[in-house]
């Protein structure tokens, strides 16, 4: 975090009005990284497949999307308030109390195979005071309530704050943006299932307890895409996209040792979902217990034929229209076939502040020069750096490697991000760039203004390389792996 804020990834957001809990700003070079991420998986999700198209929908929808999608009735967290420090706190994070352990021990010497944990829910717990507060270990909560996580607005001039007529909200997630696009796409686009809607875009949760730094926040930018696949082939399509995504996150260049699956149990899995596999990446490596050190960073769900359903005018129940409102069947007829049916729906969904937060804590490392002196070295894959070469000039006060630094600068640019930099010694500027994950370094110096030749050195090894100025290009452009 303090490397974020110093180096200008990442700034608490109206830190001049004293902040605003959970929101952060991206500075300049967090906003590179930012659109790395984007593009590495729009490449990879979209450009590189035969299967797949982008989109980019509103923010505000009309509300009744979020009607017959179940957001409206459903998409809550458990809340309850600890009337002691009086924080807020999401029911599923409460930690088991004093009474609790003395009860559960009182019960292991009765029956030694009685676990109490499992047999009672939430409230009934709460009943026991067998929870307590995570922050001052209390056990005196209120009961559980309910609190819907969408923010709410009001659209037009005259809406009154209470108008239901005008009341919307700013979406939660961007995946039903594409469900009520699916035929406008699948039709202009003349696809056959299988085939995919991909979106990037900012999602809104008014979320209990956000926090640690970017890792949760009211204002996130998600990487979505929904598979539409004839049912009955939804599983193994399901399997296979859970493998792909955890491949992806490995060529981002995260460990593995830092990501897993998590097979949600049952009880865990959202209304409309069939299995959802997550990818956990260790955000938490700090803390003792090895269970606690991870989160979620993609869920893969398999979302079934709920969302075309919910949206399509003519399912009925007990000769009823189930949707009242929707003008349109999402229905899909398979020519090969001659039947018609609704959709299942693999999602893949990643947050880009998330992937955001695992790269950079995967990328930082530590290093001892040769003085003893500790630098920090962020390794980022060369694809995700903000900047991928910094150009500086050996001696500032000579206008003729200064004049050559800023030409080798203007020629790299078009094909590369690379800065020029002289406000400092060179030893000081080499640890500058290691510490924001600048790849390549390339130093104009006195030799150069004769041989036409630059010095590359090497983020990670430190090494150096003598290479003439008319080739620089072409040898930046192999070793970062750009293509063209
Ligand atoms: P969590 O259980 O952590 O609240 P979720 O299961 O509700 O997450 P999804 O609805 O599956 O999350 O959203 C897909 C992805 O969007 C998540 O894996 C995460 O990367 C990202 N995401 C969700 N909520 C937030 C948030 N409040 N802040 C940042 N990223 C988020």
């Amino acid at each position: 975090m303090s490397l974020s804020k110093r180096r200008g990834f990442v700034f608490p957001s109206s830190e001049i009005y004293g902040g605003l809990g959970s929101a952060w700003d991206y500075g300049p070079l967090g906003v590179e990284l930012c659109n790395n991420v984007k593009q590495a998986w729009w490449r990879w999700m979209v450009h590189e497949r035969d299967d797949m198209e982008g989109i980019d929908s509103s923010i505000i929808l009309n509300r009744s999307v979020w009607k017959y999608s179940g957001h409206e009735d459903t998409f809550s967290d458990p809340l309850v308030d600890c009337k002691e420090c009086n924080s807020r706190l999401r029911a599923d994070k409460l930690e088991l109390s004093k009474r609790f352990h003395q009860a559960q021990d009182e019960a292991l010497r009765q029956h030694p195979l009685r676990s109490l944990a499992g047999t009672y829910d939430t409230q009934a717990l709460l009943d026991r005071k067998w929870l307590s507060c995570p922050n001052c270990g209390s056990d005196s909560l209120t009961n559980l309530r309910s609190f819907n996580l969408m923010f709410r607005t009001t659209i037009g001039a005259a809406a009154e704050d209470d108008d239901p007529t005008a009341l919307a909200y700013l979406r939660p997630e961007t995946a039903q943006g594409i469900f009520i696009n699916f035929l406008n796409v699948q039709t202009t686009m003349r696809r056959k299932i299988p085939f995919g809607i991909a979106q990037i875009g900012k999602s809104f949760r008014n979320e209990v307890t956000p926090g640690n730094f970017i890792f949760r926040t009211r204002e996130f930018e998600q990487m979505e895409m929904e598979y539409f696949v004839r049912p009955g082939e939804d599983e193994r399509v399901h399997q296979e996209w859970i493998d792909y995504c955890f491949d992806w996150f490995k060529t981002l260049g995260i460990s593995p040792d830092n990501l897993r699956f998590y097979e949600q149990p049952k009880e865990e899995l959202a209304h409309y979902a069939k299995r959802t596999v997550d990818i956990h990446y260790r955000f938490f490596p700090e803390r003792e217990d090895e269970e606690r050190q991870w989160d979620e960073l993609m869920g893969i769900a398999n979302r079934t034929d709920f969302d075309l359903k919910a949206h399509s005018k003519k399912p009925e129940k007990e000769g009823e229209r189930i949707n009242k409102d929707s003008t349109e069947d999402l229905s899909y007829f398979d020519e090969a076939t001659k039947e018609r049916y609704y959709p299942y729906v693999i999602e893949p969904a990643a947050g880009v502040n998330r992937t955001v937060l695992a790269v950079l804590m995967d990328a930082y490392t530590e290093k001892v020069n040769d003085k003893g002196e500790k630098r920090v070295i962020l390794r980022l894959h060369p694809e995700l750096a903000p900047i991928k070469v910094a150009v500086l000039p050996l001696a500032k006060n000579k206008p003729e490697i200064v004049a050559l630094a800023h030409a080798v600068k203007k020629e790299l640019q078009p094909a590369m991000r690379a800065v020029y930099d002289d406000t400092g010694g060179i030893g000081k500027l080499y640890a500058r760039q290691d510490e924001i994950g600048t790849p390549f370094c390339v130093t104009v110096d006195h030799q150069s203004l004769e041989d036409e030749a630059v010095t590359v050195r090497d983020r990670d090894t430190w090494g150096q390389e003598r290479v003439k100025a008319a080739e620089l290009q072409e040898y930046l452009k192999k070793r970062l792996g750009i293509a063209c």
